[in-house]
Formats: structure tokens, C-alpha cells, sequence
């Protein structure tokens, strides 16, 4: 099994990342062509050539938002860079696969591996959550977080949430 086409293992870029100057490896640089466009990029991966890359940007209901478009013409909404590579592309193009999907769900080691790729997933997004309280209610953000932590068979997170709520209210 190469464990290096696992999306799990990738590092991942999303136009925010590129947009907000986020980022989590120090050996990942990034710059904007044009400071005053904000849609060509460059990035150097251990000081290696820079690739271009391009964002696209698509109308929504409230203003726009940024997409990759991707060598192979297809328009991502994150472009990965395996371990030990030098090229961010989408997962098509890397020819990637989720681990997950390489591990009957049903064993007990897929068993395992999706309770705890959950557990990531959930963890995640409560550190990219802010603030869970907003006029002493759990703000939407969180309370979906909640309904997700209970799917999932997270109890103590989820009674530990409703005990907190009734000592806010008093
Ligand atoms: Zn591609």
C-alpha cells in the first residue's frame, strides 16, 4: 500500500489558506503576483522552482468566492501536495484515494479508523469554530457540532454542552 496517495497524508491548500496568508509549514511559501488582484499565485515548496497557480472567482448569493483551477482544467476547491512532492494538483491528477475507503468499514480495524477519523473531523472544526456563545446560546455553528458530536456517539461532549447551557441560564 503507498501510503503517500493517501489524501490522509497530504498536505492540503485551500484558496482561503492563499487569501487569508495561512499556512502551516514553514518550508510552504506563497505570494501574490499582484498584491492589488489576489488571483495569481506563486508557491515554493522547500525553495524549489515556484509553481503558478491560479485562482478562479465564482458569483454567490454574498459576493464571490475562490476557486483552484487545476492543470487539468478542473476546478478544485483544494489542491493537494503529497509527501516528499513538490506540486500542488487535485486529487484526480495526484491520483489520490481516502484511506478510509481502503479499509472494510466493517473490520474492526475500519471500525476504529472511522471512529477516529470522526473524532479528527469534529476536532477540526471546533478549532476553526470561534466563538460558541453568542447572547448566552450556543451560536448555529456549534450547535451543528453538537448534533454531530451525538451522531457520532460523543455523549459526554454533547450532556457536557447541555449541562453548560442550564448553569448559563441559571
Ligand atoms: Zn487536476
Amino acid at each position: 500500500m503507498n501510503t503517500e496517495l493517501f489524501v490522509e497524508n497530504c498536505y492540503t491548500l485551500t484558496p482561503k489558506d492563499l487569501l487569508l496568508g495561512l499556512g502551516t509549514r514553514a518550508d510552504i511559501n506563497f505570494w501574490a503576483e499582484d498584491p492589488d488582484d489576489k488571483s495569481d499565485w506563486c508557491i515554493s515548496v522547500s525553495g524549489n522552482e515556484p509553481q503558478k497557480i491560479a485562482l478562479e472567482w465564482r458569483d454567490i448569493t454574498y459576493g464571490a468566492r475562490a476557486y483552484f483551477r487545476c492543470m487539468c482544467d478542473y476546478r478544485a476547491t483544494k489542491l493537494y501536495l503529497p509527501l516528499n512532492g513538490h506540486e500542488f494538483k487535485c486529487r484526480r491528477c495526484h491520483g489520490l484515494q481516502y484511506q478510509l475507503t481502503t479499509y472494510n468499514r466493517h473490520s474492526v480495524a475500519g471500525k476504529v479508523l472511522y471512529r477516529l477519523n470522526r473524532l479528527q473531523k469534529l476536532s477540526d472544526s471546533r478549532a476553526s469554530m470561534g466563538r460558541i456563545l453568542y447572547n448566552g446560546n450556543y451560536t448555529k455553528k456549534f450547535e451543528r457540532f453538537l448534533s454531530l458530536c451525538d451522531r457520532a456517539g460523543y455523549d459526554s461532549i454533547v450532556k457536557g454542552a447541555m449541562d453548560l447551557k442550564d448553569l448559563i441560564k441559571g
